[in-house]
């Protein structure tokens, strides 16, 4: 015979799970909300959040970027692709600045490589596409993107210097 449990069938009767339900509900409906409505809300970044690469100019519009390749060589996805000569005036600048996203892992590295803070991952990560060959960045890409996320790049690095 099987035994009944007064304990489980008292709080099934007086509604037990009901009522609790409705405290937690109720306690949470006055505090703020946990959940964001995005994309039209966004929550806060760390200047340290490695999001889309950018190739970075100087205030004068001069590349950053002085092709040593040491984010090539550690790039251990081995994604950038350099190819450099020197200009007329002597100096050395890239003629190719390729980097297949599709492989990169995110990692920062090169962006911790760089003597010239030309390559860095900026704070955008809203870079999804629908190919694959439209995530095979060229330098020109690349540049557009220090460009268009040039003041916050520059805010990060500066807030993340002290740790650096
Ligand atoms: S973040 Fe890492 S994997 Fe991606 S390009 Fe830079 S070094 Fe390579
Ligand atoms: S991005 Fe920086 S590390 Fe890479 S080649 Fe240019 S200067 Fe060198």
């Amino acid at each position: 015979m099987t035994q009944i449990d007064w304990t489980r069938a008292g709080k099934y009767f007086l509604l037990m799970d009901f009522i609790h339900g409705m405290r937690l509900g109720l306690k949470h409906f006055f505090r703020p909300a946990a959940t964001l409505n995005y994309p039209h809300e966004k929550g806060p970044l760390s200047p340290r959040f490695r999001g889309e690469h950018a190739l970075r100019r100087y205030p004068n519009g001069e590349e950053r970027c002085i092709a040593c390749k040491l984010c090539e060589a550690i790039c251990p996805a081995q994604a950038i692709t350099i190819d450099a000569e020197p200009r007329e005036d002597g100096s050395r600048r890239t003629t190719r600045y390729d980097i297949d996203m599709t492989k990169c892992i995110y990692c920062g590295f090169c962006q911790e490589a760089c003597p010239v803070d030309a390559i860095v991952e900026g704070p955008n990560f809203e870079f999804a596409t629908e190919t694959r060959e439209e995530l095979f960045y060229t330098k020109e890409k690349l540049l557009e993107n220090g460009a268009r996320w040039e003041a916050e790049i520059a805010r990060n690095l500066e807030l993340d210097a002290p740790y650096r």
